[in-house]
Formats: structure tokens, sequence, C-alpha cells
């Protein structure tokens, strides 16, 4: 088996024995990539010094399995190079932290790489621990995995009949907003206000998503992405209940 070596954020961490760990770490160069680390919680000795944690970044070499069949890496170095302890400081910040963890492992595969992505979540997790906007944060990071995925929505005109006006649903399984006409037979989709809309487009756009409407139309914004990635992943992220609790998603 080939040994590559690359830089990985943590995104999963599964106590596996007394001294083992399996990883679930997202590669700039390779793409997702599950590993087992052992002897990783041998405190002496170690080759993972000082230890492996969640949400940190580390040059990492592990040996690369080939045949793609059920199994997994084995780690064979990991020298941390950013430990995002900020995200630790604040509850909320942590919680952002593990929900771009998750959807990124959601949305996601072994082997295929997504260097701009991987950028765009560490740049995520560096923002978050120099005390950016955490909703903002994330919001942006949704629009990165969903681009990287070639889901990004179309928000400007109806994707059943191209109509500009009367935008009223989204669906994720059409990919996009959907017009009063159209919505009709559509079973899969959700009301979309219009001030949600057009900050959704404001995103698109690569603009200050927070910077007008509030935060109740930036928690809508929020869960509208986070209901496509449901959708496009098959389950719903946990963690996105601990950054905004129930009672205040899913509303339109
Ligand atoms: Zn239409």
């Amino acid at each position: 088996m080939p040994v590559v070596s690359d830089v990985a954020v943590v995104l999963r961490r599964i106590e596996y024995s007394e001294t083992s760990q399996v990883l679930g770490l997202f590669t700039r160069g390779h793409g997702q990539a599950r590993v087992i680390a052992k002897g990783a919680k041998r405190s002496t000795r170690s080759r993972f010094s000082p230890g492996i944690d969640l949400l940190e970044e580390g040059q990492v070499s592990f040996s690369m399995r080939t045949d793609r069949s059920e199994g997994l890496s084995t780690l064979t170095e990991w020298k941390q190079t950013r430990s995002f302890g900020g995200l630790r400081e604040k509850l909320e910040r942590l919680a952002a932290g593990q929900y771009v963890a998750e959807t990124t492992l959601m949305m996601t595969v072994e082997g295929d790489a997504h260097a701009l992505l991987y950028d765009a979540l560490t740049s995520a997790l560096q923002s978050l621990c120099d005390g950016a906007a955490v909703l903002e944060t994330t919001t942006g990071y949704q629009r990165a995995l969903l681009e990287s995925a070639g889901a990004w929505p179309r928000l400007d005109a109806c994707v059943v009949c191209g109509r500009g006006s009367g935008l009223t649903y989204f669906s994720s399984l059409e990919g996009g907003m959907v017009c009063r006409d159209c919505e009709g037979v559509r079973v899969e989709k959700r009301v979309v206000a219009g001030p949600t809309l057009e900050m959704l487009r404001r995103l698109e756009c690569g603009g200050d998503a927070g910077s007008s409407g509030g935060e109740e139309v930036l928690v809508r914004m929020f869960d509208v992405l986070d209901y496509h990635i449901a959708h496009l992943a098959g389950r719903e992220a946990t963690s996105a209940s601990m950054l905004v609790p129930s009672g205040r998603r899913r509303v339109t």
C-alpha cells in the first residue's frame, strides 16, 4: 500500500481500543480518509505527538488502501500544525465547528479530493476561532460545501418554467426555487419567504449575508441550506440543533 503525505483536519474520532483511535480525516489532496491510529492513546513513545484531537489540523502520513474495499488505512504519522483552540472557548463556536465537520463527512467521499473545500473548511474554523460571527461563517461554509458538490441551488428563476417571479418554494430535489404556478405537483418543497431568498442571493454573490435582515432571517437561510444538505445526503446533521435549536428551525 502506498504511503501518502498530506495535510488533514480531524472530523471524527472514535475510541477503538485501549490504545487506538479510528479517525475520519478530511485531507487536502486525497479527500476523506478513514484511518486507524494504532497506539495514539499511549502517552509515551507515541508517534502521534501530542495526541490527536477533534477539529485540529496536522501533517499526516497514512498507507492508502488501493482496493477501495471496506477497511481502514493505517496512520503512520501525525504532527499537529493548528489546534483551532479558540473553538473551545465558546459553545456556539464549537457547535459550528462540529456542524461543518459533520456536513463535510456527509457530503464528501473517500479518495475524492476537493482542495478548495479543504481551504474553505480551514478558513471557516480559523474565522470561528478569531471570533467571526458564527452563523455568517457557517452559512458561508454551507455555500462552499454545496458548490463543491455541484449542488448550489438556482435562486434567480423557477427551476421548472424559468419564470423569475412568484418564487415561493424551494425544492431540494428540483435543485432550486419553484414558482407558485409550478409547485402544485412537487411533493418535496418548503416555503421560502422573500427576505430569506434575498439573503440567499446575497450569499451567492459573495456579499455579507449578515449585514441586513437580522438574526431571524440568517437562521432561516441556515435552515434552508441545512434542509438542502440533509436531503442530498439522505440524513440530518445531528449537530445542527446544537447550533440552532430545533424550535427555531424548519420554519418559513
Ligand atoms: Zn414555474
